[in-house]
């Protein structure tokens, strides 16, 4: 079966442009969405990369449907999803629109399941959505011989490859099923995965064969993007007081365990956040209620694992917490962007911290692998997963502005890279987008070279045979027994550098998000020379380190500026986190955001000062009086 383009009649762009008014409502294309359309129509193989939330469905859904209503027999385009709540949600929204769709998932009874083959065979629909392990099945597969196929629009296609972060084996079986085919469809492939790699796997994974390749700009301007390091016993406050200070908005907040989503969950409950979960761990039917709640704003606060979220069409998410760094930028991003799809305003905040970081490295470690893949194969997924991962902490540690470091690691040209400095990759702040915590000055930018340096040659020195803390007792010169036993006592790198050893290790992670260092997964990670060792030691090299800037507890500014108040309701509540632990209360369950704001604003000194702050009764002066007056006291 040979591919012939263009050999359909062209629909034209009148028609393209009323089927996309009076079907689906909207008065004018977007970004690359025409291209799209009518290279498809064309019944040319197609591959979109778009942002999430950019319009990628319309893609084919608009050629599915004109494809449909064209000729004398209806035909069916097949839409390949790789999850059955998403595919669920789309046919409902099609079929609402007054769109001919259906769906073939383990949701249907086998009677409905013939029912909807029957149908689909009599043309009744313009699209059927259906799971990829479907495609192998001899029944669907009987059908899809015997039914005109014209197109089959492949969703998500990033599941494909092993690089990308949600590979689904079954979608390897896809271009066999094409293959099978008796006339060969046009294959349009969508995804919002932007690495060039990625791209490369789907177009050879799926065969698409002379696609055309649309990828939009990646910069949704619209997001502020915010990283922050907190302890982990932090993080909890930073979140809870994130979402009271927006009780209306809906949002997302990202864990990497069940048991985190769990605490999570339950901390913003008990503090009068109206949140829902979503991992694993729970039933289907659960997940399934829990995901409708969070769509329909019965819940707005969506705290949930990355199970969680693709394909999720809500527009209104103002703003997606991350409470663990995720293990590459390309996760973060996905997720990040299911804020502020309609185009308003929405925050990106990222918590991190140096567990999360181990905790990513031990994943890598720990995955048991593809058991389709070789030892060798394996290994290279390894190291490629340790890139991923190291980009992803070099966004956490950058002085630069964090959406200039997205787009340039999605190989996006960055108006301000002409001011690249050296070696590093760092922009001067200046240049940078004022919509990131990094360009709103609220960083300090420290030249860590000469340490960085020190480290380097101690690595150098050391032979890579000892760990991060190892590293930099011997640079901060530890008196320690092991030290001395172990003769690094005598090292020409001992006691070298001044700085406190945590900063030496922080230094130890920014040169490893760097490439400089390459720390090893395993029970005991060793820190080695990365690939770009040489280039630490040119002149050329620079090093920066962000500062890490206490949190504002002045006075003054807790009286005039209601944000800053707000920001400075976790400090005061945390040092009450032990005492409600201790009591079996999560800590917001203690105040109200309400009472929160009123202490920050009115700092009050005295038992009656406290009992004038709406939300405090009596008992809570009791309980909780004398920790937050002295922690307010302590704050001014
Ligand atoms: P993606 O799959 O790329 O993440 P979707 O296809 O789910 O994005 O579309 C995101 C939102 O944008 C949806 O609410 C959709 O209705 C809307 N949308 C898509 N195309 C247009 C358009 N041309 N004009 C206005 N809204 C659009
Ligand atoms: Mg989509």
């Amino acid at each position: 079966m040979t591919h012939e383009p263009g050999t359909r009649p062209a629909v034209d762009r009148s028609t393209v442009e009323a089927i996309l008014r009076d079907r689906f409502g909207f008065d004018s294309f977007r970004p690359g969405q025409r291209e799209l359309v009518e290279c498809i129509l064309a019944g040319r193989d197609a591959l979109g990369v778009m942002p999430t939330g950019a319009g990628k469905s319309i893609c084919y859904q608009l050629p599915a449907l004109a494809l449909h209503a064209e000729g004398g027999s209806p035909c069916t385009t097949l839409v390949v999803s790789p999850l059955v709540s998403l595919m669920n949600d789309q046919v409902m929204a099609l079929v609402n629109a007054g769109i001919p769709a259906a769906y073939l998932n383990s949701q249907l009874s086998p009677s409905q399941q013939w029912e909807v083959l029957d149908r689909a065979r009599a043309g009744a629909y313009a699209l059927m959505y259906v799971a990829p392990e479907r495609l192998s099945d001899p029944r669907f597969q009987a059908f899809a011989e015997s039914a005109p196929v014209p197109l089959v629009a492949v969703d998500e296609a990033h599941c494909v490859s092993q690089w990308g972060q949600d590979f689904r084996p079954s979608y390897l079986g896809i271009a066999d099923f094409i293959a099978s085919l008796p006339k060969r469809p046009a294959v349009a492939a969508f995804t919002a995965t932007a690495t060039p790699r990625v791209a490369d796997d789907i177009v050879r994974l799926l065969g698409l064969r002379d696609p055309l390749r649309v990828t939009t700009g990646f910069d949704r301007p619209n997001l502020r993007f915010e990283v922050e390091q907190l302890p982990d016993k932090r993080k909890l406050a930073r979140i809870a007081a994130l979402a009271l200070e927006r009780p209306a908005d809906s949002g997302i907040v990202y864990c990497s365990t069940r048991k985190d989503t769990e605490r999570v969950h339950e901390a913003l409950v008990a503090a009068g956040v109206r949140a829902t979960r979503y991992h694993a761990g729970l039933t289907p039917r659960e997940r399934e209620a829990n995901q409708r709640a969070f769509v329909n704003d019965d819940a707005p606060v969506m705290v949930a694992t990355n199970a969680f979220g693709m394909g999720i069409d809500k527009s209104n998410v103002r703003y997606v917490a991350h409470y663990n760094m995720p293990g590459s930028l390309e996760a973060y991003y996905q997720e990040a962007g299911r804020a502020g799809r309609d185009g308003e305003p929405a925050e990106c905040l990222l918590l991190w911290s140096d567990p999360d970081i181990a905790t990513c490295r031990f994943f890598i470690e720990q995955e048991t692998g593809n058991e389709a893949l070789s030892y060798e194969e394996q290994q290279v997924v390894r190291a490629s997963q340790r890139r991923r991962l190291a980009a992803m902490t070099g966004y956490c540690m950058t002085t630069d502005c964090l959406r200039a470091t997205i787009l340039r690691y999605f190989g996006e040209s960055v108006e301000q890279e002409a001011a690249q400095d050296g070696e590093t990759g760092e922009t001067p702040n200046h240049a940078g987008c004022g919509n990131c915590s990094n360009c709103e000055g609220s960083v300090d930018k420290v030249d860590v070279t000469i340490t960085a340096r020190s480290v380097m040659r101690c690595v150098h020195e050391l032979r890579g045979r000892f760990g991060k803390s190892v590293v930099a007792d011997v640079l901060c010169g530890s008196q320690s027994a092991k030290i001395r036993e172990w003769g690094l006592d005598r090292k020409r790198t001992y006691n070298i550098v001044e700085d406190s050893s945590a900063t030496v290790k922080e230094i130890i992670e920014l040169l490893t998000a760097g490439e400089y260092l390459e720390i090893s997964e395993g029970r005991y990670p060793l820190v080695g020379l990365g690939p770009r060792a040489r280039e630490a030691a040119t002149d050329e090299f620079r090093l920066y380190m962000k500062r890490k800037r206490k949190p504002e507890k002045s006075a003054k500014g807790a009286r005039t500026d209601v944000k800053g108040a707000a920001k400075g309701a976790p400090a005061a509540l945390e040092t009450d986190e032990q005492r409600a632990d201790a009591e079996g209360v999560p800590p917001y369950v203690v105040f109200s955001d309400a009472a929160l704001r009123g202490m920050c604003t009115s700092l009050p000194r005295t038992d009656e000062e406290f009992l004038a702050v709406s939300g405090v009764g009596p008992v809570k002066l009791e309980r909780y009086g004398k920790a937050f007056l002295s922690e307010i006291s302590r704050a001014e």
